[in-house]
């Protein structure tokens, strides 16, 4: 097994299960639908996404991320995503999303 910084395999960075029945679970994925982050590890973090804010039945702050495509736009997009917010991670202090959304291209 090799460290995965000195392989140039990317297998990996994403898979997409095409035996899952709910995909595609997000509508306006761009490249490949990438599964890995099907639970996104920023759900209790600060991120870019275009999540709405609710309270669930035992009163607790969440965040709704059905508009979210981001852990999921491609295999190598994804992951260089989800890297990036999680090298200085900042624990969301459960406001609405107040940085404005942009639609990147990615690169795959
Ligand atoms: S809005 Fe997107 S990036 Fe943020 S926690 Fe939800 S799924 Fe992850």
């Amino acid at each position: 097994m090799q460290p995965k910084d000195s392989t140039n395999n990317e297998g990996f960075k994403g898979f997409t299960n095409h035996d899952c029945p709910f995909l595609p679970c997000h509508e306006g994925v761009r490249g490949d639908f990438n599964c890995l982050f099907c639970y996104c590890p920023l759900i209790a973090y600060e991120c870019p996404g275009p999540y709405d804010v609710f309270t669930d039945k035992n009163g607790i702050t969440r965040k709704d991320c059905s508009d979210c495509t981001l852990p999921h736009n491609g295999y190598r997009g994804a992951w260089n995503f989800i890297q990036k917010w999680l090298l200085k991670p900042v624990v969301w202090n459960g406001q609405p999303q107040t940085r404005k959304y942009r639609i990147k291209p990615v690169k795959d």
